[in-house]
């Protein structure tokens, strides 16, 4: 057993002892590192992770090949490019973000001066999963080192070829007392977790986020959970369909639909119905083709996932959804597939889908969408199609998500200069570009005395004191 109580089954003491180690020697660093790691030397680290990155491109593109069979296109889109951008924007405004924020003085604090000074956490934990193996255990990297601090990454055990990599690269980059990688599965991650780590950036299911806040509060190590969930999509009666299809199928399918903000399921409005759903199933087959085999389409990340959906697929046919489009799996491959007439009864209505199955649910009523968002743990994502301004307000206004995109899937998460997160059941903190930088801060006040009148009112409260204490209350009072 470990201090979570877990038992470690398939993990050898062995390999527990090296994770102790790992951490015990990124702590004793991070006691040095607090007063030499400045501007010039996270931008050094950043900078050598860039190089790395770049010169690891083909490296990249053979192990999600390996992995998932993620086309070439896909990983440069979106591993290799937002894990570039993300250092870029960071090493360009670092100076800024790490500058300390003055504080004017208010009246009871009159005769000081204050400073809010952004200091690293210290030593932080990185969890990744699979469905983006690298900029997911990358772009928390680049923030964590642009706050100042030191990281260990567990990678995904089920994408191993991304995993061996990341491992390698970080390897070839950095001092292990500032970042290493430990490689593994469930044993391993729970390992580390009975670690008392500053900082833990997770990102994954929501079922493994409770796990992880329920070990970060026996060492009250602070969070950051980027979480998953089922995030719905709604086309109003004005929406423009020619260019919700091609969003829509865009963040649904790219990756295969195995993308924590795709859209899960879609509300359409009764009046456009045919014409969004011939638009999207033109736009898919201009995509993907039937589907089958198709080079621009991921595979399932595994058997078992694989199977999973096939599952979710013909339970709810076998209570009644129809298969309005693909519906064909074979292996780990999978078409597009869209499906109408889905109920509470089927198992889709209520699990993340998280592969390239698309419900279509037609709605007549606006607040009967809103009702079934409310009703549904606050996703990470809500997409809107309409032109209408007024009713894509009142949507937003009327419900909670993690954040929004209108007329548009997808897109929030590389905007660096917008937070990117979840509430609550879709998670909590936010990562990215300058929010990404302050989840690795503590925001730490430094109040300096100069001339500070409150050492007047001090004990015994008689005299003078008393005179002031009467002052304030009726001024502040
Ligand atoms: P997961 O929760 O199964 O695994 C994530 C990580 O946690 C892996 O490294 C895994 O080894 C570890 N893990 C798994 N079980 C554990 C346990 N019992 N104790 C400790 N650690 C454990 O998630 P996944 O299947 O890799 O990824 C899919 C999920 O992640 C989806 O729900 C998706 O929506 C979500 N996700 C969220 C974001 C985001 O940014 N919000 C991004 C990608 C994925």
């Amino acid at each position: 057993m470990n201090r979570l109580g877990y038992k470690m089954s398939k993990m050898a003491q062995m390999d527990e002892d090296h994770i102790g180690a790992a951490f015990a020697h990124q702590r004793a660093g991070m006691v040095a590192r607090r007063h030499t790691f400045g501007l010039r030397e996270r931008r050094v680290a950043l900078d050598d992770l860039a190089t790395a990155i770049k010169q690891n491109e083909a490296a990249l593109v053979a192990a999600m090949a390996a992995d998932f069979g993620k086309p070439k296109a896909e990983v440069i889109l979106s591993e290799f490019i937002p894990a570039m951008q993300e250092i870029r924007h960071a090493s360009r405004h670092l100076r800024r973000w790490m500058r300390p924020r003055r504080a004017a003085p208010t009246l009871v604090t009159f005769g000081t001066s204050a400073r809010v000074r952004a200091e690293a956490r210290g030593v932080c934990l990185i969890i990744a999963p699979w469905n983006y193996p690298f900029l997911l255990a990358i772009g928390p990297l680049v923030s964590a080192l642009a706050a100042g601090n030191s990281a260990i990454i567990k990678p995904s055990e089920m994408t191993p070829a991304t995993s061996a990599l990341i491992a390698r690269l970080v390897k070839e980059t950095f001092s292990p007392d500032l970042v290493t990688v430990i490689e593994g599965g469930v044993d391993a991650s729970q390992a580390l977790l009975a670690l008392p780590f500053d900082h833990i950036f997770f990102t994954g299911s929501p079922a493994v986020g409770k796990i992880v806040m329920a070990a970060a509060a026996k060492t009250l190590a602070s969070v950051t959970l980027e979480l998953g969930g089922k995030s719905p999509t709604i086309i109003g009666p004005d929406a423009d369909l020619k260019s919700a299809a091609k969003w829509i199928a865009f963040g649904k399918f790219s990756n295969a639909g195995q993308t924590c903000i795709a859209p899960d399921h879609v509300f359409v409005h009764r009046s456009v119905k045919d014409d969004f759903l011939a638009a999207l199933s033109e736009r898919i087959a201009r995509s993907y083709g039937d589907g089958k085999n198709s080079a621009h389409l991921a595979h399932i990340v595994s058997y078992k996932h694989a199977e999973r959906l096939v599952g979710l697929l013909d339970d709810a046919v076998s209570k009644g959804a129809q298969v309005i489009l693909g519906g064909d799996a074979q292996g780990r491959s999978m078409a597009p597939t869209l499906i109408e007439a889905i109920t509470p009864e089927m198992q889709i209505d209520h699990e993340e889908i998280f592969g390239p199955i698309l419900p279509v649910v037609i709605y007549d009523d606006i607040a009967d969408v809103i009702r079934q968002i409310n009703a549904r743990p606050k996703p990470l994502a809500l997409y809107i199609f309409d032109k209408h301004r007024g009713r894509t307000d009142d949507v937003i206004a009327a419900t909670s998500s993690g954040g929004v995109g209108v007329n548009l899937t997808s897109a929030q998460f590389v905007h660096h200069r917008i937070p990117f997160g979840g509430v609550n059941g879709s998670g909590m903190g936010a990562a990215h570009g300058y929010f990404g930088f302050r989840a690795f801060s503590h925001q730490r006040p430094v109040l300096t005395n100069h001339f500070s009148v409150l050492s007047l009112i001090f004990p015994p409260y008689t005299g003078r004191a008393k005179r002031l204490i009467s002052l304030f209350r009726r001024v502040l009072g």
